[in-house]
């Protein structure tokens, strides 16, 4: 359930030049091995590994890539530093007129050959994330609640807690987009979504329902918790205005509605009794948090 910030075409764009570079070093050791001309100090030096463009901007990305997969990120960094060695092998025998030796060839052949299906593996991972996850605010699309509601009613059942389902509607967002125009609408959005993920805890996973509405599942031990989760939210976004192009400062509410899970219950029908609960908020006068009857 990690978030992805929308740079997703900047990361992938890297990962691509990455590959292209890799790819590229066949071509450098052949000039090297036809004309015997020196491949660059970035080759030829120990810490060649390190030095390229490539190890340092994997290592400055190594904890978004091990959320994606642990074992794979040693397993880059293992046979990048292999296939370096090996270049610097060949290179270091070419120049100074030795005989090659035939390990260097393979182990560069079998390592660019892992390191660029281990790059393609990444990036088949890192886009399928991006499409669980909306690109404006950045927060998990709805596909996964289904699959995250199993899993956390079964982890809140084995540690005594209840599960909530809790609906957020921003109140009066027609006017905003109404007065300011969709794309200042969209910033307030992106704004709030920014202020809601700073509201929750750790193990209350945020999601973006749907155009305005969004949802957290969050375990609690009573109700009194549940409410305090609540009341956290709404308070969270009352107190974070959104910046607008004049300068000045867009006062912002939400109502949020929340329903207990009970046993056995599915998402569907506690999304519904939360949503009632919201419009009982609505109805209300909005900026508050209603909780459905048990
Ligand atoms: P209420 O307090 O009753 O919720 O009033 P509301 O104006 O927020 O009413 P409602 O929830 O029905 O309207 C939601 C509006 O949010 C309508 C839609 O144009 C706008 N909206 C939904 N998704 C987006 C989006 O991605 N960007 C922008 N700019 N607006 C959106
Ligand atoms: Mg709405
Ligand atoms: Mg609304």
């Amino acid at each position: 359930m990690t978030d992805f910030t929308p740079e997703i075409d900047q990361f992938v764009a890297e990962l691509d030049a990455a590959v292209e570079a890799h790819m590229d070093w066949t071509r450098r050791i052949l000039r090297c091995a036809v004309l015997h001309a020196p491949p660059g100090d970035d080759v030829m030096a120990p810490e060649a590994h390190m030095l390229c463009r490539f190890g340092n901007w994997f290592r400055s990305h190594r904890g978004h890539f091990e959320a994606l997969d642990a074992l794979s990120v040693q397993r880059v960094e293992t046979v990048h530093q292999t296939m370096h060695d090996a270049i610097r092998g060949i290179c270091g025998d070419v120049l100074a007129a030795r005989p090659g030796h035939m390990a260097d060839l393979q182990a560069f052949e079998l390592a660019q050959d892992e390191l660029l299906t281990l790059l393609a593996r990444f990036k088949t991972l890192i886009l399928a994330q991006a499409a669980r996850h909306d690109v404006l605010t950045g927060l998990p699309l709805r596909h996964g609640i289904e699959r995250d509601f199993v899993q956390i009613a079964k982890d809140a059942a084995r540690n005594g807690s209840r599960l909530y389902v809790v609906m957020i509607d921003i109140d009066h967002f027609k006017r905003v987009n109404d007065t300011w125009g969709h794309p200042v609408g969209d910033t307030v959005l992106r704004h709030l979504a920014a202020t809601l993920r700073r509201s929750v805890r750790g193990n209350e996973p945020l999601y973006r329902f749907g155009g305005e509405e969004f949802l957290v599942l969050a375990q609690c031990r009573t109700v009194k918790a549940a409410e305090k989760t609540a009341q956290r939210i709404v308070s969270a976004v009352r107190g974070a205005p959104a910046p607008l192009p004049d300068g000045k400062q867009l006062p912002l509410t939400v109502t949020a509605g929340l329903a207990e899970v009970a046993d056995g219950e599915t998402l569907a029908a506690a999304v519904e009794r939360a949503d009632a609960a919201l419009y009982q908020g609505k109805q209300a006068g909005r900026d508050r948090w209603v909780i459905a009857a048990g």
